[in-house]
């Protein structure tokens, strides 16, 4: 694995880092506060070419390799949590998804505007009664002549309520995983409604939601990949969507370090910095320390992945460690800040709250140790 940087990564790097520094941490706690994301931001990350990132240049798209895209994702969670998942959801598991597996019109219908953030995707697995074990997913897709007539709840779907399209995964055949079934639902269908669910713990900015399909009829154009090959879309978005989560925890952890050490040697106790105290230096210390580990972990994922290695389960450990060690620097750094770090004048309370999900979603902490453990031992616990 090469660690230096080309001049190309450097200079996304550094785009992603001014946009941050000048278009979102000046305004993230105020949309935490207000429950919303100012949607304006969508077509500015459009333009800047952060939703086309891989995407070949025919369909609009800023190409780049994996490290690139790391790169700016790693940005984008420094600076909110919430608009990385943006990203993460249209470009990472959508727009990726419709590349890999679309047909030419689907391309042109729906890759060509997602790239430009003219439209935004959400990715809908999880329901009500099945997140971990999505394979027993019960949202079905029936035959009606050349259509297919959608019906069931898909719940906590990021970007439920701003995508104009839906990436539904559908039982069309038999129980598991084999019977399931993609399709590219447009979000205006009849029968199709959203409700954003209110009061999450963190990423309050960002718009999560309960979708309802009933009886949403979408032509048989509209499936993405083969009749029954739903889960394998989905388990292919989801293991690069563990990495593009582990680079935005990398971010994350960095404000968390970044957000401290700027504390630790303004605020001052017992007549001196509080980081002139060893046990203040041992916390702001095991952050970076994880900061660093947990980037190495998201570049090598990167670098398998742009070289056309196995990269599941590389993703897999970076999004695990990533996301527990995001917890852990979020946990630090309200340490560090004492009571200030509880109140929302500061950042690192908010960094908390929103760092907690990432050991959630695209697959528990639990749910990524079971997988690695699958590997290590072929034998499947779950
Ligand atoms: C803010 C937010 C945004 C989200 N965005 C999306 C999205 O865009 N699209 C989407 O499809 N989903 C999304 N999700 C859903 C998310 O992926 C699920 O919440 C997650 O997969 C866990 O499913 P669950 O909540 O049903 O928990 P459960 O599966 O019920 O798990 C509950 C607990 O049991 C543990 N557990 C379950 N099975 C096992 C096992 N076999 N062994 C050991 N432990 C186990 C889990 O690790 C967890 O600790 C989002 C969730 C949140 C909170």
């Amino acid at each position: 694995m090469n660690l230096e940087l080309s001049g190309e990564q450097t200079a996304a790097r550094r785009l992603a880092a001014d946009f941050v520094d000048r278009e979102i941490a000046p305004h993230a706690a105020r949309w935490d506060r207000e429950e919303s994301v100012d949607r304006a931001i969508v077509g500015r990350l459009g333009a800047l070419g952060f939703l086309g990132l891989t995407i070949p240049e025919q369909y609009g798209g800023s190409a780049g390799d994996h490290l690139t895209y790391c790169l700016v994702l790693e940005e984008l969670g420094r600076g909110d949590s919430a608009v990385r998942g943006i990203v993460s959801v249209s470009l990472g598991l959508v727009a990726k998804s419709i590349h890999h597996f679309g047909t030419e019109e689907q391309k042109r219908t729906w890759l060509t505007r997602l790239v430009a953030g003219e439209a935004l995707g959400c990715f809908a697995l999880t329901e009500p009664g099945t997140g971990s074990d999505a394979a027993q997913l019960r949202t079905r897709a029936v035959r009606d002549g050349s259509d297919w007539v959608l019906s069931g709840t898909k719940m906590f779907i990021t970007n439920g309520t701003w995508a104009e399209v839906a990436l539904v995964f559908a039982r069309t055949g038999g129980e598991g995983h084999r019977g399931i079934t993609a399709f590219l639902v447009p979000t205006d269908s009849p029968g199709f409604t959203a409700r954003e669910i209110h009061g999450k713990l963190g990423l309050r900015g960002q718009a999560t939601a309960e979708l309802v399909l009933d009886g949403v009829r979408v032509p048989d154009s509209a499936r993405l990949h083969a009749e029954g090959k739903g889960f394998t879309v989905a388990m292919a978005a989801l293991a690069k969507g563990r990495m593009s989560v582990a680079a935005g925890c990398v971010g994350l952890a960095k404000a968390c370090l970044d957000a401290a050490v700027g504390y630790a040697t303004q605020r001052e106790q017992f007549g001196k910095p509080i980081a002139a105290h060893q046990l203040v230096q041992e916390l702001l210390a095991d952050i970076a320390l994880d900061v660093e580990a947990a980037r190495l972990l998201v570049w090598r994922v990167a670098d398998l992945v742009d070289r056309g290695e196995d990269f599941a389960v590389a993703s897999s450990q970076a999004k695990l460690f990533a996301s527990e060690a995001a917890v852990r620097a979020a946990d630090r750094a309200v340490q560090v800040f004492g009571g200030y770090g509880y109140i929302d004048e500061f950042p690192v309370g908010k960094y908390l709250r929103d760092a907690k999900v990432m050991t959630l979603y695209e697959g528990t902490s639990q749910i990524q140790k079971l997988l690695i453990g699958r590997a290590l031992t072929g034998v499947a616990a779950f």
